[in-house]
């Protein structure tokens, strides 16, 4: 692999395979993923896109429902561009061969999900995000301009004299890499939390990397519980889609009882940070932690034809969804806030873009409505790299620059220790899950910040391991400080 390209991309989600389509031909991109091409939590997506497609819907009820959701803490120029921009971008996505669902006249299927006012979502059966990162990843592939390194953990940027350089971590091998410009698109944090619907990749290593950098990283509290994530013990949870609420499932509590219209007149299908407290509330109120979707009213044809991954995810695990009641429970899915970013996914370092779930654009204010991340990603994706092009088209190759010294970190000779990564889970999830607790949130920091000292320890060999260790407890740190912060 050559050591110098025009754009480094980072990660080969909806963001950063969207983004990488969108570089101009002319300049040399390498985008680089931590596992395989298709490990990430665009992938994971059940639901769908949300987008503007029907005559019936206006952009103006899309925006309202986004700034209903956000409890009008959004940024209303990067909502109004997300909602404006994203119906061309789903409608590309259709044209390079993401087959979403159709009726039988030939028009799209919607759907209808919590905290929208009608049927808007595009969907392919469940796994609407695997069916687009597939896509994605065929088209990108075949680009004579883009090479994709799988495997490869960036564990260091720096921007020396206008160039950036960053360290690659393939296997136990470092190597550096120089690049003109930069889009982060690393995703998510979930993996921070004891429990999450989030993949193994999320660990917040890019909001790191730009945090170090000097990169303002902002309302790192303000993270969004699912309501219905599958209650069994895996770290990854199995979520159970808002969509199966939107088909018109029924949220019990212990006694098998629906309760939400005791909180809120929208009932199941109230915006998910509304369901997930009034959960929450019910616990105390019964003294159960025990939850159900129920869809058995349903047609079992209807919900097996519509929700097949589900169907046979849930099989596997002994329970029958159009029979059964299937246990649910709150669980850590998507932050909404991350490296801030312009419009134009320019962060606060120059030519250091960044696109996705591990920015905070301000498009979902408090809390996300659902299905407009992936929209998030591909839209803002999209906006960076056209930025990207603009730049270059104006400003030609940067001069070059001599890679600084310290790129190569030194690899110590003992293993790290088990454990510390499970503390870290343990203590972020006491400080803030569903509603902050803010006295055990400082009670964490200050053992999050011991484990930190630790885990610096240059004896420690350099693995991927210890790299995530480190910017899971940064992490830890970081959004247990904005809990303290946006709660004293
Ligand atoms: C179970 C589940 C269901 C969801 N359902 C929906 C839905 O229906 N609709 C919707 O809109 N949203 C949904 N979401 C949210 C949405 O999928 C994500 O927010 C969005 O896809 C994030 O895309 P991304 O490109 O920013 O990040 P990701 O898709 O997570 O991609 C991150 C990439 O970064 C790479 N990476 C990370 N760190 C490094 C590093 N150090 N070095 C190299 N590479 C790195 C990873 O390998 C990966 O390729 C869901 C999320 C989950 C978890």
């Amino acid at each position: 692999m050559k050591n110098h390209f025009d754009v480094l991309i980072i990660g080969t989600g909806a963001a950063g395979l969207y983004g990488a389509l969108h570089i101009s031909p002319e300049m040399s991109v390498l985008s680089v993923c931590k596992g395989e091409i298709l490990l990430s939590n665009s992938d994971l997506a059940q639901g769908g896109i949300a987008a503007v497609t029907l005559d019936e819907d206006k952009y103006e009820y899309h925006i309202e429902d986004t700034m209903i959701a956000g409890g009008y803490a959004n940024n209303p120029e990067s909502v109004y561009e997300l909602i404006t921009e994203g119906p061309k971008d789903v409608m590309n996505l259709a044209r390079l061969g993401v087959e979403f669902d159709k009726n039988e006249d030939g028009s799209y299927n919607m759907t209808l999900e919590g905290g929208h006012s009608l049927p808007r979502i595009l969907h392919r059966k469940d796994s609407t995000g695997n069916a687009i990162v597939t896509t994605l990843s065929k088209v990108v592939s075949k680009l004579p301009n883009v090479t994709i390194s799988e495997n490869t953990q960036v564990i260091k940027l720096v921007k020396e004299g206008g160039m950036f350089f960053a360290t690659l971590l393939i296997g136990q091998e470092q190597s550096v890499v120089s690049a003109d410009y930069v889009l982060m698109a690393t995703g998510g944090i979930g993996r921070v939390y004891e429990y999450t619907t989030n993949s193994k990749i999320a660990t917040g290593d890019g909001i790191v990397l730009a945090h170090k950098m000097g990169a303002v990283v902002e309302n790192m509290h303000l993270i969004q519980f699912h309501p219905t994530a599958f209650a069994h013990e895996d770290r990854e949870r199995l979520l159970i889609s808002e969509s199966v609420r939107g088909e018109g499932a029924y949220l019990l509590n212990c006694n098998f009882e629906r309760f939400m219209h005791n909180y809120d007149e929208r009932c199941e299908l109230a915006p998910r940070d509304v369901v997930s407290k009034c959960i929450m509330q019910e616990e105390k109120k019964t003294g159960s932690n025990k939850f159900y979707l129920n869809i058995s009213h349903e047609d079992p044809k209807f919900v097996i034809d519509r929700f097949p991954m589900l169907y046979e995810k849930l099989k596997a695990e002994g329970f029958d969804m159009t029979r059964d009641n299937i246990p649910v429970y709150p669980c850590q899915h998507y932050l909404m806030g991350g490296i801030r970013v312009d419009l134009n996914g320019q962060t606060t370092i120059e030519d250091l873009y960044a696109a996705g779930e591990c920015t905070h654009s301000g498009v979902h204010g408090n809390n996300r409505l659902a299905s407009n991340s992936l929209l998030e990603a591909v839209v803002f994706g999209r906006m960076a790299a056209l930025e990207i092009n603009r730049k270059f088209k104006e400003n030609g190759k940067k001069a070059p620059v001599s890679e600084p010294a310290d790129m190569i970190e030194k690899c110590g000779n003992t293993p790290l220790p088990h454990g510390y990564r499970t503390k870290i889970r343990h203590l972020l999830q006491k400080g803030f899950y569903v509603v902050p607790d803010v006295e055990a949130a400082k009670n964490s920091i200050n053992e999050v910040k011991e484990i930190q000292k630790i885990l610096e320890n240059k004896d420690f060999v350099i693995s991927r391991d210890l790299v995530e260790a480190r910017n899971t407890a940064i992490i830890a740190n970081i959004i247990l400080n904005d809990v303290i912060n946006a709660n004293s």
